[in-house]
């Protein structure tokens, strides 16, 4: 059971830090693991929500779509789980009726 530390993603790719978390280049809000002292202390914030109403861990092949398309906009009734492929056949149709 990992609790993200160990993920991948280096240094090269500076998240900034605003007020207690931080935002990912790519859009993404995330959060300080507590107790977790590893090389990626950070988890995303979306994906920590859904866990906690969902009460598990997310699977790696889980994604949490913002249903409004703002990454930055966790709240609960903003986010719903999907495969990957479900997710990206999602995408593909929003962005093919213009709405990206
Ligand atoms: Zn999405």
């Amino acid at each position: 059971m990992s609790c993200g530390c160990l993920s991948k993603r280096r240094g090269d790719k500076h998240p900034n830090w605003r007020r207690g978390f931080t935002v990912t280049p790519d859009g993404y809000r995330e959060i300080p693991i507590p107790g977790c002292t590893g090389p990626h202390r950070y988890k995303s914030e979306h994906r920590a929500i859904m866990e906690k109403i969902l009460g598990r861990e997310l699977a790696s092949w889980e994604i949490v779509h913002h249903i409004n398309q703002d990454k930055l906009d966790n709240r609960p009734e903003n986010l719903q789980v999907l495969s990957r492929s479900e997710h990206a056949a999602l995408h593909a149709a929003l962005s093919a009726g213009g709405v990206v």
